[in-house]
């Protein structure tokens, strides 16, 4: 048995899987926002009430994962900064002492989510995988021979951060024309918001100001032409980093997860066309281009599975 608990700016969910992934038990509580003791206490008491909730002694529990938000210390088991959670230097690797005596683990949200669908969920027959999330910003995992490559500083996966063109749009991490710049929802929406600025004719006009990428799709479905004009434009920018991906590493598939991956196979099938053709293939095995399976639920089965 394992507990796997994902800590979001809003929630703490928690869940007692197996070791194949599957949850057994779940239940959540409100994040205690900027308050560090409560906040590892609060986990303690979700781990203890899963184990209740199973008839299970915590003793028997091989193993904690912590999926988290923000700059992490691995080795040991310390948030540095929290992302929307006002915490600095929490430490966690003796929170759940002593009725718990396994191991504790901890890994950002997205190579979570990327171990979730790796293990339970679309690349779970996969021995190479990667994970591309496109959200408010573009996240990764990569997944080699079952494990997350880490790299040499524990940080590897920075996906979203790829440059796709040189000298291109900023970027929040500061560099320019980072995959992210050109495929997360948010700069989606704001290459729509730019055309409207322009003067250029759309049903978006309606919603300017406070557009959100499933207006845009939406718009797409409704044969909106500068819908359309901006969603080629996406789909070439994201099959551009797909393909270099490809490229370099081979992998068995490519889970696409987020917001913009609920767009389903409108977003999948032009993003196959257009990115094949730039990889390097072969006969027998090439990569999927898959959609994520899992939901809101890969990463807490990734922190299980850390
Ligand atoms: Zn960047």
């Amino acid at each position: 048995m394992r507990i796997g608990i994902d800590l979001g700016g809003t929630s703490v969910k928690a869940a007692l899987c197996n070791d194949g992934g599957a949850i057994l038990q779940r239940d959540s509580v409100p994040t205690p926002v900027g308050d560090p003791d409560g906040l590892r206490g609060g986990m303690k008491t979700l781990a203890l009430r899963l184990c209740q909730m199973e008839g299970i002694a915590p003793d028997t529990v091989s193993s904690i994962g912590l999926g988290l938000p923000g700059s992490l210390d691995k080795a040991n088991c310390r948030l540095i900064f929290g992302t929307n959670l006002d915490m600095r230097d929490v430490m966690f690797g003796d929170a759940f002492q002593p009725e718990f005596s396994c191991p504790v683990k901890l890994d950002n949200d997205a190579n979570c989510a990327a171990l979730g669908e790796a293990t339970a969920g679309a690349g779970s027959r996969e021995r190479h995988m990667l994970m591309v999330t496109l959200g408010t910003g573009v996240g990764g995992g990569i997944v080699i021979d079952g494990k997350l490559y880490a790299g040499c500083n524990d940080i590897a996966g920075e996906i979203g951060h790829m440059v796709i063109r040189q000298g291109g749009e900023p970027c929040n991490c500061g560099r320019k024309g980072c995959l992210e710049a050109y495929a997360s929802a948010s700069h989606f929406v704001k290459f729509a918001e730019r055309a409207l600025d322009a003067g250029r004719e759309s049903v978006l006009s309606i919603n300017k100001g406070h557009l959100n990428a499933k207006m845009i799709c939406d718009a797409v479905d409704a044969g909106d032409a500068l819908a359309i004009e901006l969603f080629e434009g996406y789909c070439q920018n994201l099959s551009c980093g797909l393909a270099n991906l490809i490229n370099i590493f081979q992998p068995d598939c490519i889970v696409l997860g987020g917001g913009l991956a609920g767009y389903g196979e409108k977003l999948i099938e032009p993003l196959r066309r257009l990115t094949f053709p730039e990889t390097f293939r072969c006969e027998t095995k090439n990569t999927r281009i898959v959609l994520a399976a899992l939901g809101n639920d890969a990463g807490l089965i990734g922190a299980a599975m850390l």
